[in-house]
C-alpha cells in the first residue's frame, strides 16, 4: 500500500489570491485611467472589499453558483472587482471582447447564457442597440458612479455598479468549493466558424498565476509596477490580474486610453517597470516615443506575444530603449501561457547574434505545460530545430473540451492520447526552444513546399520604410500558392515594389521571396489586435500575381 503524504489540502480558489493580497499587500496600489477620464487610485485592500461587495450584489440580483456574468470592459479596477467578485463567489466571469461585431457579441453572450452584463460607459451605445437581442440577460450594469449615469437610456432598469456596491456592507466570507469549479469563460476569436468557449477552472487559474510569475516566465515581483496593455478581455490579460494578487505588485490599468501618448504618460507617471501586449500595440507607442525623442525612465521589461514579435521591433526596444523583450507564445485554450523565450546560463555565453536568434523564437515551456511536434499521422518529430510539425500541448491549464461541446478536441502522440492540437506549425530545438513557423491555416504551400509567412513578414518589418507588413498566400496556377507581401508604408517615405523585393535577397532562399507587393493604407486587425489574414486574403482574392 502506498504511503500517503500527511499534508494539508485546501482547494486552489481564486478568492484565496485576493485574501492574500489584501492581507500582505493591502496598501499596494491599483491605479486606473478610467473611461470617465480621471486617474483613479485604489489598493488591494479596497479592491478586496469592493470585490466582496460585488459578490453580495450579484447574489442580491439573484445570481446562483455557476451563473455567468458577462463583461464588456477595458482594463480598470471595477473590472478587477468583477473578476474576483464573480469567480470568488462561485459565479463565472465571462469577458467579452467589445471589438467584435455586435452580432458576434450577441451570439457569444447567448451561448454563454450570461445572466448579468456589466459594461463600461464606452459601450453604452452598443449595449443599447443589442440589449433587446440579449435574451438571457436579466440585469444590465453600467460600470460607473451615480454621477456618470446617463439621464436617459433605452436600456430598461439600467443599474449603476458603484451604487450596487454601496448598498452592501462587504461582510462576506468567500465560500469554499471544489477547485475544479468553472471560474471564467473566454471565447476564441473564431476566425473560422462560431467562436468556441474555453472554460477555466479555479485550479487552472491559480496554477497558471503561480507559473506566470516565475522568474523564467513573466518574472513578477512585489517590487514591480505592471501595466497590462493586453486587455482583460483577451485571455484574462494573460493572467496578470491573478498573478498581481498572488505576488502583490502594483497594477496600472490604462482603461480605453491605449494611444502612444496616453500610454507613455502613464508609464512615466506611475513608474511602470513591466508591461505585456501584442506586437501591434508597441507600434503605436514606439512611434510616439521616437517621434518625440523620448526615453523611458523606469520601463525595463515587456512580454510580447499573441502574434510573432518582429525581430526589428524587438531590437528597437532592446537597443534604443534598453527594454528586455520576452517573446511569449500561448493561446486562449492555454489560459494562455505556453512558452517564453528566456536564455539559460549556457546560452548566455553564446555570441550575441546567436543569443538574439534564440530570443526571437517563442521559447521554452514553463513547468505545467508539455509540448510535442507531430506529423499528420500523429508521430512525434525530433527536436532538432529543423523538423517542423503540428504543435500539440497538454498541461494543467490547457482545455480538455470546449464549452457545451462533448466531443474531444484532443489527439494522440505516438498512440498516447490527451494532447491538444494548437493549430500552429513549429520547430523545437535540442534545448527545447520552440519556434512557430506559422498557423497551419496561414502557411503558404508553394509546390509542395511550405513557406513561413512569419519569416517573410519579419524581414519586411526590418525595412526602414515599412510600418506594418503581412504576407498571405495568393493563388498561383503552377505552384498552387505563392507569397504576396502586403505593406503599409511609413508616412512621408517612398519605397518601390522592387526595392522591397530586393530587400529579401540574401535574407531568405530565393524561391521563398514573395512574388509581388501590394501597398495598402491599412492592414485589417482582429479584435485582439492581430493581423486578420483571412480578411486580407479575401480583400486580395482577385489579385493577379505577375508570375501567374
Ligand atoms: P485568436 O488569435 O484566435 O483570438 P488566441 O489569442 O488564442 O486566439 O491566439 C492564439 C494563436 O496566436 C496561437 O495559436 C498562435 O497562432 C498565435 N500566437 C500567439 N503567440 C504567438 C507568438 N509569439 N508568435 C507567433 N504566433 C503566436
Amino acid at each position: 500500500m502506498a504511503l500517503m503524504g500527511r499534508m494539508m489540502s485546501a482547494p486552489l480558489l481564486i478568492s484565496t489570491l485576493l485574501t492574500h493580497a489584501e492581507r500582505h499587500a493591502g496598501e499596494t496600489e491599483i491605479v486606473s485611467k478610467r473611461v470617465e477620464g480621471d486617474l483613479h487610485r485604489s489598493n488591494w485592500r479596497e479592491v478586496a472589499l469592493r470585490s466582496r461587495q460585488a459578490a453580495q450584489a450579484f447574489a442580491r440580483l439573484g445570481c446562483q453558483p455557476g451563473d455567468r456574468v458577462g463583461t464588456l470592459a477595458w482594463n480598470g479596477h471595477r473590472h478587477v472587482e468583477i473578476y474576483y467578485g464573480t469567480s470568488g463567489s462561485g459565479l463565472v466571469c465571462h469577458t467579452i471582447n467589445p471589438r467584435l461585431f455586435p452580432e458576434q457579441i450577441v451570439w457569444i453572450a447567448g451561448d454563454a447564457e450570461d445572466r448579468v452584463l456589466c459594461f463600461d460607459e464606452t459601450f453604452l451605445p452598443l449595449v443599447e442597440k443589442i440589449a433587446p437581442l440579449l435574451k438571457t440577460v436579466q440585469h444590465f450594469v453600467l460600470m460607473t458612479s451615480r454621477a456618470h449615469m446617463p439621464a436617459q437610456t433605452a436600456i430598461p432598469n439600467l443599474l449603476c455598479f458603484d451604487d450596487l456596491l454601496a448598498a452592501e456592507d462587504g461582510d462576506y466570507a468567500w465560500p469554499l468549493f471544489d477547485e475544479n469549479t468553472a471560474s471564467s469563460i473566454c471565447y476564441t476569436s473564431g476566425t473560422t466558424g462560431n467562436p468556441k468557449g474555453a472554460v477555466y477552472s479555479h485550479r487552472s487559474t491559480v496554477l497558471h498565476a503561480y507559473a506566470a510569475a516565475l522568474p523564467d516566465a513573466m518574472d513578477c515581483s512585489s517590487r514591480d509596477v505592471i501595466l497590462p496593455v493586453v486587455p482583460m478581455f483577451h485571455v484574462n490579460a494573460w493572467g496578470l490580474p491573478y498573478s498581481a494578487a498572488l505576488v502583490g505588485f502594483k497594477l496600472v490599468l490604462p482603461g480605453p486610453h491605449l494611444d502612444g501618448k496616453s500610454l507613455y504618460e502613464l508609464f512615466e507617471g506611475e513608474k511602470v517597470t513591466f508591461s505585456a501586449g501584442v506586437p501591434t500595440v508597441w507600434l503605436g507607442l514606439l512611434n510616439y516615443v521616437k517621434a518625440n525623442g523620448l526615453k523611458f525612465s523606469t520601463f525595463k521589461r515587456t512580454v510580447i506575444g499573441g502574434a510573432a514579435c518582429p525581430p526589428a521591433m524587438m531590437k528597437s526596444l532592446q537597443q534604443d530603449y534598453g527594454i528586455e523583450v520576452i517573446h511569449a507564445w500561448g493561446m486562449t485554450e492555454m489560459s494562455p501561457l505556453g512558452t517564453l523565450s528566456k536564455l539559460t546560463t549556457r546560452q548566455l555565453s553564446l555570441p550575441a547574434d546567436a543569443q538574439q536568434r534564440l530570443l526571437e523564437k517563442q521559447g521554452r515551456v514553463i513547468y505545467g505545460v508539455d509540448m510535442a511536434i507531430i506529423d499528420d499521422d500523429g508521430r512525434s518529430l525530433p527536436w532538432d530545430g529543423v523538423s517542423s510539425g503540428n504543435l500539440v500541448v497538454r498541461g494543467h491549464w490547457v482545455i480538455s473540451q470546449y464549452f457545451k461541446n462533448d466531443a474531444s478536441p484532443l489527439v494522440s502522440v505516438d498512440g498516447e492520447p490527451g494532447w491538444f492540437p494548437t493549430g500552429d506549425v513549429a520547430t523545437i530545438d535540442a534545448d527545447g526552444f520552440m519556434q512557430i513557423t506559422d498557423r497551419s491555416k496561414d502557411v503558404i504551400k508553394s509546390g509542395g513546399e511550405w513557406i513561413s509567412s512569419i519569416d517573410l513578414e519579419n524581414i519586411a518589418m526590418a525595412h526602414p520604410a515599412v510600418f506594418e507588413a503581412a504576407v498571405i498566400a495568393a493563388r498561383h496556377p503552377k505552384w498552387d500558392e505563392r507569397p504576396l507581401l502586403v505593406v503599409v508604408k511609413k508616412p512621408d517615405v517612398t519605397v518601390t515594389r522592387e526595392e522591397l523585393l530586393s530587400f529579401y535577397e540574401g535574407r531568405i532562399a530565393k524561391w521563398q521571396v514573395p512574388d509581388d507587393v501590394v501597398f495598402v493604407t491599412e492592414i485589417p486587425h482582429t479584435a485582439t489586435g492581430k493581423i486578420q489574414k483571412l480578411k486580407l486574403r479575401d480583400q486580395l482574392k482577385d489579385h493577379r500575381l505577375p508570375t501567374a
